[in-house]
Protein backbone atom coordinates (compact mmCIF):
# COMPACT_ATOMS: atom_id res chain seq x y z
CA UNK A 1 0.00 0.00 0.00
CA UNK A 2 1.41 3.56 -1.25
CA UNK A 3 1.22 6.51 1.65
CA UNK A 4 -0.94 8.15 -0.75
CA UNK A 5 -3.19 5.43 -0.44
CA UNK A 6 -3.13 5.07 3.23
CA UNK A 7 -3.53 8.92 4.03
CA UNK A 8 -7.10 8.51 2.21
CA UNK A 9 -8.09 5.36 3.85
CA UNK A 10 -11.18 6.12 6.50
CA UNK A 11 -10.15 5.21 9.79
CA UNK A 12 -12.91 2.12 10.30
CA UNK A 13 -11.67 0.61 6.95
CA UNK A 14 -7.87 0.49 8.96
CA UNK A 15 -9.53 -0.77 11.85
CA UNK A 16 -11.74 -3.59 9.69
CA UNK A 17 -8.21 -4.62 8.30
CA UNK A 18 -7.00 -4.98 12.45
CA UNK A 19 -10.29 -7.01 13.15
CA UNK A 20 -8.88 -9.15 9.89
CA UNK A 21 -5.45 -9.54 12.07
CA UNK A 22 -4.03 -7.81 8.91
CA UNK A 23 -1.01 -5.92 10.00
CA UNK A 24 -0.45 -1.94 8.34
CA UNK A 25 1.93 0.17 7.46
CA UNK A 26 3.71 2.71 9.61
CA UNK A 27 1.57 6.03 8.39
CA UNK A 28 -1.97 3.84 8.57
CA UNK A 29 -1.10 3.07 12.29
CA UNK A 30 -0.40 6.71 13.07
CA UNK A 31 -3.90 7.51 11.71
CA UNK A 32 -5.26 4.31 14.06
CA UNK A 33 -4.46 5.89 17.07
CA UNK A 34 -4.98 9.90 15.60
CA UNK A 35 -8.07 9.45 14.46
CA UNK A 36 -10.08 5.99 15.95
CA UNK A 37 -12.57 6.34 18.50
CA UNK A 38 -11.20 4.95 22.28
CA UNK A 39 -14.34 2.68 22.53
CA UNK A 40 -13.37 0.68 19.22
CA UNK A 41 -9.45 1.03 20.18
CA UNK A 42 -10.59 -0.79 23.24
CA UNK A 43 -13.19 -3.88 21.41
CA UNK A 44 -11.16 -4.97 18.83
CA UNK A 45 -7.98 -5.12 21.63
CA UNK A 46 -10.71 -6.99 24.45
CA UNK A 47 -11.19 -8.97 21.19
CA UNK A 48 -7.87 -9.77 20.86
CA UNK A 49 -7.24 -10.71 24.40
CA UNK A 50 -10.05 -13.26 24.30
CA UNK A 51 -8.51 -14.58 21.27
CA UNK A 52 -5.42 -14.67 22.82
CA UNK A 53 -6.53 -15.82 26.28
CA UNK A 54 -10.09 -17.53 25.87
CA UNK A 55 -9.77 -19.13 29.08
CA UNK A 56 -10.80 -15.29 31.04
CA UNK A 57 -7.32 -15.70 33.10
CA UNK A 58 -5.57 -12.51 34.29
CA UNK A 59 -2.37 -13.48 35.70
CA UNK A 60 -0.01 -11.61 38.30
CA UNK A 61 3.37 -11.56 39.97
CA UNK A 62 4.24 -11.31 43.55
CA UNK A 63 8.14 -9.77 43.46
CA UNK A 64 10.18 -7.38 44.17
CA UNK A 65 12.43 -5.28 42.25
CA UNK A 66 16.09 -5.94 43.96
CA UNK A 67 18.24 -3.00 42.87
CA UNK A 68 21.60 -4.29 44.30
CA UNK A 69 23.41 -1.14 42.83
CA UNK A 70 22.26 2.48 41.56
CA UNK A 71 26.06 3.36 40.54
CA UNK A 72 25.80 3.64 36.79
CA UNK A 73 28.01 5.14 34.13
CA UNK A 74 25.53 6.04 31.78
CA UNK A 75 23.89 9.88 31.86
CA UNK A 76 19.98 9.42 31.21
CA UNK A 77 17.90 12.88 31.71
CA UNK A 78 15.03 10.68 32.46
CA UNK A 79 16.54 9.27 35.85
CA UNK A 80 16.48 9.66 39.38
CA UNK A 81 17.81 6.78 40.60
CA UNK A 82 21.43 6.68 39.35
CA UNK A 83 24.51 8.06 40.90
CA UNK A 84 27.39 8.67 38.50
CA UNK A 85 30.94 6.20 39.89
CA UNK A 86 32.41 7.69 42.72
CA UNK A 87 28.86 9.13 44.45
CA UNK A 88 28.69 9.38 47.75
CA UNK A 89 24.88 8.38 47.32
CA UNK A 90 26.32 5.75 45.21
CA UNK A 91 25.82 1.94 47.25
CA UNK A 92 26.20 -1.77 46.13
CA UNK A 93 23.93 -4.24 47.91
CA UNK A 94 25.98 -6.73 49.87
CA UNK A 95 24.94 -10.53 49.21
CA UNK A 96 23.60 -10.76 52.93
CA UNK A 97 21.64 -8.13 52.18
CA UNK A 98 19.96 -9.33 49.32
CA UNK A 99 19.70 -12.41 50.57
CA UNK A 100 17.64 -10.77 53.64
CA UNK A 101 15.24 -8.75 50.77
CA UNK A 102 14.76 -12.57 48.87
CA UNK A 103 13.54 -14.31 52.31
CA UNK A 104 10.85 -11.66 53.06
CA UNK A 105 10.17 -12.31 49.32
CA UNK A 106 9.43 -15.75 49.90
CA UNK A 107 7.81 -14.89 53.01
CA UNK A 108 5.22 -13.01 51.59
CA UNK A 109 4.73 -15.40 48.84
CA UNK A 110 6.99 -14.20 46.24
CA UNK A 111 7.80 -16.53 42.97
CA UNK A 112 10.68 -15.15 42.48
CA UNK A 113 13.13 -12.17 42.33
CA UNK A 114 13.12 -9.06 39.73
CA UNK A 115 16.54 -7.58 39.82
CA UNK A 116 17.80 -4.41 38.23
CA UNK A 117 20.84 -1.82 38.94
CA UNK A 118 23.04 1.15 37.03
CA UNK A 119 25.70 0.02 34.86
CA UNK A 120 28.48 -0.70 37.04
CA UNK A 121 31.97 -0.02 36.25
CA UNK A 122 33.90 -1.91 38.39
CA UNK A 123 31.60 -4.76 40.10
CA UNK A 124 33.54 -7.85 38.29
CA UNK A 125 31.73 -10.48 36.84
CA UNK A 126 31.73 -13.14 39.14
CA UNK A 127 30.20 -10.63 41.69
CA UNK A 128 27.02 -11.16 39.07
CA UNK A 129 27.47 -15.30 38.75
CA UNK A 130 28.70 -15.62 42.16
CA UNK A 131 25.16 -14.10 43.40
CA UNK A 132 23.01 -15.91 41.02
CA UNK A 133 24.27 -19.48 41.84
CA UNK A 134 23.93 -18.81 45.66
CA UNK A 135 20.23 -17.54 44.96
CA UNK A 136 19.80 -20.86 43.02
CA UNK A 137 21.42 -22.74 45.40
CA UNK A 138 19.93 -21.08 48.43
CA UNK A 139 16.64 -20.66 47.18
CA UNK A 140 15.64 -22.11 44.06
CA UNK A 141 13.39 -19.36 42.69
CA UNK A 142 13.03 -17.65 39.93
CA UNK A 143 15.87 -15.44 38.86
CA UNK A 144 14.47 -12.59 36.17
CA UNK A 145 17.38 -10.48 36.34
CA UNK A 146 19.70 -7.64 34.34
CA UNK A 147 17.60 -5.96 31.75
CA UNK A 148 19.29 -5.33 28.11
CA UNK A 149 20.59 -2.40 29.07
CA UNK A 150 23.34 -4.26 31.86
CA UNK A 151 23.77 -6.58 29.64
CA UNK A 152 25.49 -4.16 27.47
CA UNK A 153 27.04 -2.77 30.34
CA UNK A 154 28.88 -5.93 31.23
CA UNK A 155 29.92 -6.90 27.56
CA UNK A 156 31.35 -3.14 27.33
CA UNK A 157 33.24 -3.94 30.72
CA UNK A 158 34.52 -6.85 30.54
CA UNK A 159 35.21 -6.62 26.48
CA UNK A 160 33.02 -10.13 26.28
CA UNK A 161 30.43 -10.81 23.31
CA UNK A 162 26.20 -10.54 24.51
CA UNK A 163 26.12 -14.22 23.88
CA UNK A 164 29.63 -14.99 26.25
CA UNK A 165 27.88 -12.79 29.36
CA UNK A 166 24.44 -14.35 28.67
CA UNK A 167 25.40 -17.73 28.74
CA UNK A 168 27.78 -16.91 32.13
CA UNK A 169 24.58 -15.79 33.67
CA UNK A 170 22.00 -18.67 32.27
CA UNK A 171 24.54 -21.07 33.58
CA UNK A 172 25.09 -19.31 37.22
CA UNK A 173 21.17 -19.37 37.63
CA UNK A 174 19.44 -16.56 35.10
CA UNK A 175 15.83 -17.72 34.12
CA UNK A 176 14.81 -14.85 31.96
CA UNK A 177 15.45 -11.01 31.66
CA UNK A 178 13.56 -7.82 31.85
CA UNK A 179 12.81 -5.52 29.24
CA UNK A 180 13.98 -2.84 30.85
CA UNK A 181 15.65 0.16 29.06
CA UNK A 182 14.13 -0.25 25.59
CA UNK A 183 12.02 2.87 26.47
CA UNK A 184 11.70 4.13 22.92
CA UNK A 185 14.03 2.58 20.73
CA UNK A 186 14.74 5.49 18.07
CA UNK A 187 17.97 6.65 18.26
CA UNK A 188 17.05 10.63 17.54
CA UNK A 189 15.10 10.71 20.55
CA UNK A 190 17.39 8.01 22.42
CA UNK A 191 20.27 10.25 22.14
CA UNK A 192 18.59 13.38 23.67
CA UNK A 193 17.97 10.88 27.02
CA UNK A 194 20.66 8.84 27.38
CA UNK A 195 24.25 8.45 26.52
CA UNK A 196 24.72 4.61 26.60
CA UNK A 197 22.78 1.50 24.83
CA UNK A 198 21.89 3.17 21.62
CA UNK A 199 18.65 1.06 20.08
CA UNK A 200 20.59 -1.76 18.11
CA UNK A 201 22.52 -2.82 20.94
CA UNK A 202 19.52 -3.04 23.16
CA UNK A 203 17.55 -5.17 20.50
CA UNK A 204 20.98 -6.88 19.69
CA UNK A 205 21.68 -7.98 23.79
CA UNK A 206 17.77 -9.12 23.57
CA UNK A 207 18.28 -11.04 20.36
CA UNK A 208 21.20 -13.33 21.98
CA UNK A 209 18.98 -13.95 24.96
CA UNK A 210 16.54 -15.11 22.65
CA UNK A 211 18.99 -17.61 20.56
CA UNK A 212 20.16 -18.72 23.86
CA UNK A 213 16.37 -20.08 24.50
CA UNK A 214 16.48 -17.19 27.67
CA UNK A 215 12.47 -15.89 28.28
CA UNK A 216 12.39 -12.10 28.32
CA UNK A 217 9.78 -9.02 28.31
CA UNK A 218 9.69 -6.27 26.10
CA UNK A 219 8.93 -2.52 27.33
CA UNK A 220 7.81 1.07 26.23
CA UNK A 221 8.27 4.13 28.28
CA UNK A 222 6.16 6.61 26.94
CA UNK A 223 5.08 10.30 26.97
CA UNK A 224 9.59 11.01 27.42
CA UNK A 225 9.23 14.03 24.65
CA UNK A 226 8.83 10.87 21.69
CA UNK A 227 6.82 12.03 18.23
CA UNK A 228 3.44 9.59 17.68
CA UNK A 229 6.11 7.86 14.88
CA UNK A 230 8.87 7.40 17.33
CA UNK A 231 6.24 5.31 19.32
CA UNK A 232 4.94 3.53 15.96
CA UNK A 233 8.33 2.40 15.24
CA UNK A 234 9.64 1.26 18.21
CA UNK A 235 6.63 -1.23 18.37
CA UNK A 236 7.73 -2.21 14.53
CA UNK A 237 11.21 -3.34 15.91
CA UNK A 238 9.71 -5.12 19.06
CA UNK A 239 7.27 -6.79 16.34
CA UNK A 240 10.54 -7.73 13.70
CA UNK A 241 12.83 -9.37 16.28
CA UNK A 242 9.98 -11.63 17.33
CA UNK A 243 9.47 -12.37 14.12
CA UNK A 244 12.87 -13.40 13.72
CA UNK A 245 12.87 -15.20 17.01
CA UNK A 246 9.56 -17.20 16.59
CA UNK A 247 10.88 -18.11 13.66
CA UNK A 248 13.63 -19.97 14.56
CA UNK A 249 11.99 -21.78 17.19
CA UNK A 250 12.83 -19.61 20.03
CA UNK A 251 10.06 -18.13 22.56
CA UNK A 252 11.39 -14.64 22.49
CA UNK A 253 9.29 -12.14 24.41
CA UNK A 254 6.84 -13.21 26.73
CA UNK A 255 5.15 -10.15 27.38
CA UNK A 256 5.03 -6.65 26.81
CA UNK A 257 4.74 -3.39 29.01
CA UNK A 258 3.80 -0.04 27.82
CA UNK A 259 4.24 2.41 31.03
CA UNK A 260 4.32 5.96 31.15
CA UNK A 261 7.47 8.35 32.37
CA UNK A 262 7.35 9.11 35.55
CA UNK A 263 8.89 12.97 35.65
CA UNK A 264 9.80 13.62 39.58
CA UNK A 265 13.23 14.74 40.26
CA UNK A 266 14.33 14.05 37.03
CA UNK A 267 16.12 16.44 34.82
CA UNK A 268 13.78 16.44 32.44
CA UNK A 269 11.07 16.69 34.41
CA UNK A 270 11.52 20.24 34.50
CA UNK A 271 10.40 20.20 30.83
CA UNK A 272 8.38 17.43 30.80
CA UNK A 273 6.34 18.02 34.24
CA UNK A 274 3.02 16.59 33.50
CA UNK A 275 2.34 12.86 33.08
CA UNK A 276 0.28 11.29 30.46
CA UNK A 277 -3.19 11.25 30.86
CA UNK A 278 -4.95 8.33 31.95
CA UNK A 279 -6.93 8.03 28.50
CA UNK A 280 -3.91 8.35 26.16
CA UNK A 281 -2.20 5.54 27.88
CA UNK A 282 -5.15 3.16 27.49
CA UNK A 283 -5.38 4.03 23.86
CA UNK A 284 -1.71 2.97 23.44
CA UNK A 285 -2.23 0.19 25.77
CA UNK A 286 -4.84 -1.26 23.20
CA UNK A 287 -2.86 -0.66 19.79
CA UNK A 288 0.21 -1.66 21.37
CA UNK A 289 -2.06 -5.16 22.11
CA UNK A 290 -3.18 -5.08 18.44
CA UNK A 291 0.28 -3.93 16.91
CA UNK A 292 2.42 -7.18 18.80
CA UNK A 293 0.03 -9.85 17.97
CA UNK A 294 3.05 -12.14 17.87
CA UNK A 295 3.73 -11.32 21.64
CA UNK A 296 1.58 -13.78 23.74
CA UNK A 297 1.31 -10.87 27.05
CA UNK A 298 0.31 -7.61 27.78
CA UNK A 299 0.29 -6.10 31.14
CA UNK A 300 -0.54 -2.95 31.92
CA UNK A 301 1.57 -0.85 34.16
CA UNK A 302 -0.69 -0.11 37.44
CA UNK A 303 1.98 0.55 38.71
CA UNK A 304 2.77 4.02 36.64
CA UNK A 305 -1.41 5.20 36.07
CA UNK A 306 -2.48 3.40 39.64
CA UNK A 307 -5.27 0.91 40.56
CA UNK A 308 -7.94 2.36 38.96
CA UNK A 309 -6.71 2.97 35.64
CA UNK A 310 -4.93 -0.10 35.53
CA UNK A 311 -7.96 -2.37 36.62
CA UNK A 312 -9.55 -0.40 33.30
CA UNK A 313 -6.26 -1.51 31.29
CA UNK A 314 -8.28 -5.31 32.02
CA UNK A 315 -10.43 -3.86 29.00
CA UNK A 316 -8.09 -2.47 26.93
CA UNK A 317 -6.09 -5.14 25.81
CA UNK A 318 -3.89 -6.50 29.01
CA UNK A 319 -4.67 -10.40 30.58
CA UNK A 320 -1.90 -9.35 33.12
CA UNK A 321 -1.90 -6.65 36.35
CA UNK A 322 2.20 -6.99 36.91
CA UNK A 323 3.45 -7.53 40.27
CA UNK A 324 2.78 -6.18 43.87
CA UNK A 325 6.45 -5.06 43.21
CA UNK A 326 7.18 -4.74 47.18
CA UNK A 327 9.79 -2.69 46.92
CA UNK A 328 10.68 -0.68 43.97
CA UNK A 329 13.52 2.03 44.15
CA UNK A 330 13.80 3.60 40.28
CA UNK A 331 10.13 5.05 39.43
CA UNK A 332 9.15 5.37 42.91
CA UNK A 333 12.17 7.79 42.93
CA UNK A 334 10.75 10.08 39.93
CA UNK A 335 7.30 10.15 41.70
CA UNK A 336 5.39 6.03 40.81
CA UNK A 337 4.56 5.53 44.96
CA UNK A 338 1.33 3.06 44.19
CA UNK A 339 1.05 0.41 46.68
CA UNK A 340 -0.78 -3.01 46.38
CA UNK A 341 -1.03 -6.45 48.05
CA UNK A 342 -1.71 -9.53 46.25
CA UNK A 343 -5.30 -9.66 47.78
CA UNK A 344 -5.73 -6.12 46.18
CA UNK A 345 -4.55 -7.09 42.72
CA UNK A 346 -6.84 -10.06 43.05
CA UNK A 347 -9.64 -8.65 44.20
CA UNK A 348 -9.28 -6.60 41.24
CA UNK A 349 -9.09 -9.13 38.65
CA UNK A 350 -12.38 -10.58 40.30
CA UNK A 351 -14.21 -7.36 40.29
CA UNK A 352 -13.47 -6.70 36.66
CA UNK A 353 -14.54 -10.03 35.53
CA UNK A 354 -11.67 -12.32 35.41
CA UNK A 355 -9.70 -15.29 37.33
CA UNK A 356 -6.78 -14.33 38.75
CA UNK A 357 -3.82 -16.76 38.75
CA UNK A 358 -0.69 -16.49 39.86
CA UNK A 359 3.03 -16.50 37.47
CA UNK A 360 6.36 -16.91 37.34
CA UNK A 361 7.77 -13.82 36.12
CA UNK A 362 8.20 -15.84 32.42
CA UNK A 363 4.54 -16.37 32.54
CA UNK A 364 4.97 -19.65 33.62
CA UNK A 365 1.56 -20.32 35.48
CA UNK A 366 1.34 -21.50 39.25
CA UNK A 367 -2.15 -23.23 39.20
S1 LIG B 1 18.00 4.56 33.41
FE1 LIG B 1 19.34 2.83 33.89
S2 LIG B 1 21.11 3.14 32.52
FE2 LIG B 1 20.04 5.13 32.67
S3 LIG B 1 21.03 6.24 34.35
FE3 LIG B 1 19.22 5.18 35.21
S4 LIG B 1 20.10 3.26 35.98
FE4 LIG B 1 21.61 4.08 34.52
Amino acid sequence: MTTSAITTQPVAELLAWIACRDHLEHDEWMQVIEEAETEDLRCLADDLRRELHPDNVVTYVVDRNINYSNVCFSVCNFCAFYRKPGHAEGYVLSYEEIYQKVEETLEVGGSGILMQGGLHPDLPMDWYTGLLSELKRRYGIHLHCFSPTEIYGMSKTFGMSYEQVLRELRDAGLDSIPGGGGEILVDEIRRKRRTECNSQQWLDAMEAAHQLGIKTTATMMIGYGETVSQRIQHLEKLRQLQQRSLASGKPGFVSFIPWTFQPDNTPIGKIIPDRMPAEEYLRWLALSRLYLNNIPNQQVSWLTVGLKDGRRGLHFGANDIGSTMIEENVISKAGANHKATEQMLVNVIIEEGFKPVKRKADYTRLS
